[in-house]
């Protein structure tokens, strides 16, 4: 096996993880570090995380037996396919997409069945059918798609959900920068698993939160495969202030939205390079010449962006993270200097 590639360097500018380019507001972290100081470090946290899925149950209006947390959006992919996976199961996606679902398909023994989307990065029209005819146990349907951008629509999800057991986990990383969201579903269809993070939109990549929503038995067999103390306490009190607080993040996001817009129309005037149309707070873009003299060359200035060099269906592909205005300044400036 080869480990994860962040492809991590330390860098001025760093537009490669789809983080939020701003650390918490001010107020909330000063909150959030009150609360962590009533904490007693030398007790193990609580196992079940009961405040912070409360936090997140009421967030949503449903019960705390159909949220589940985990060590990231990561940790909670692995538990799927710990607790549905295994030697003799099949897992699905349709890349590219997000390397985690092969990754950790292929860690825990789990057949993976890679499918192609479309030439614009659509799922390809007979999408179920394809998973069906190797039985996947679970497909991962990424949406906002990372890289590309683009979301999985009701139409595209129906197939997946009616008359189907298998379960579909839709990764939601980024939802909250395409204000889409198939969570509506998931009273009707207990075969919906819908995965989100707090490491985007909410600035908490550096504390490892994700989250699930799902129907209790899903949930239920999380719990059996989940490590103990899977989320620490400083991150279940961070995590449950932010989830009450989430209102304060709508002007960031506003902000990465518009920002997002200008990088586009700007990327799109460059002669030589395409920009793909974009719901998250990252854009796929495909350049003529060899995207990894573009990538060395931002490297030089201090800009680190994601090079998809070698990997299938993302020749030449370059993937950059919306940051602030002025970092976005800068990497559209270099763009245009290459
Ligand atoms: N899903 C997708 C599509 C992602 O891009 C990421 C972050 N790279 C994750 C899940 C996991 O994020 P985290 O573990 O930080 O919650």
């Amino acid at each position: 096996m080869r480990a994860y590639d962040p492809g991590d360097h330390k860098v001025a500018i760093n537009l490669s993880a789809n983080e939020n380019p701003y650390d918490l507001p001010e107020g909330l972290k000063a909150k959030i570090i009150g609360e962590a100081g009533k904490l007693a470090f030398n007790r193990y946290p609580d196992s079940s995380a009961l405040d912070l899925r409360r936090a997140i149950a009421d967030r949503y209006g449903v019960e705390v037996e159909n949220i589940a947390v985990g060590n990231g959006g990561d940790e909670l992919l692995l538990a799927m396919l710990l607790a549905y996976g295994g030697p003799g199961r099949t897992a699905a996606s349709f890349e590219p997409t997000f390397v985690m679902y092969s990754i950790l398909s292929e860690l825990t023994g789990t057949g993976f069945a890679r499918f192609e989307r479309a030439r614009d990065f659509g799922l390809p029209k007979k999408a179920f059918q394809l998973a069906r005819s190797v039985n996947a146990e679970l497909t991962f349907l990424c949406s906002p798609n990372n890289p590309s951008g683009n979301v999985v629509d009701e139409a595209e999800l129906k197939p997946f959900l009616v008359n189907n057991r298998n379960l579909v986990v839709v990764d939601e990383a980024y939802q909250e920068f395409s204000r889409t969201s198939v969570g509506g579903l998931l009273t009707y269809h207990p075969n919906l698993v819908v995965i989100r993070t707090f490491s985007k939109a909410f600035s908490l990549a550096g504390l490892r939160v994700g989250y699930l929503l799902a129907a209790p038995e899903v949930v239920i067999n999380i719990m059996k495969v989940k490590l103990p103390y899977n989320v620490n306490a400083f991150s279940q009190a961070a995590a449950t202030v932010l989830m009450q607080n989430r209102a304060e993040f709508d002007p960031v996001i506003k902000e990465i939205l518009a920002e997002r817009n200008r990088v586009f129309e700007a990327i799109s005037g460059i002669n030589g390079l395409k920009a793909y149309p974009s719901a998250a707070n990252f854009i796929l873009i495909k350049s003529r010449r060899p995207a990894a003299t573009i990538w060395r060359r931002l490297l030089a200035k201090g800009i680190l962006v994601r090079n998809f060099a070698g990997a299938p269906g993302l020749d030449n592909c370059l993937r950059i993270t919306i940051g602030s205005p002025a970092q976005n300044d800068a990497v559209i400036a270099a763009l245009k200097e290459n």
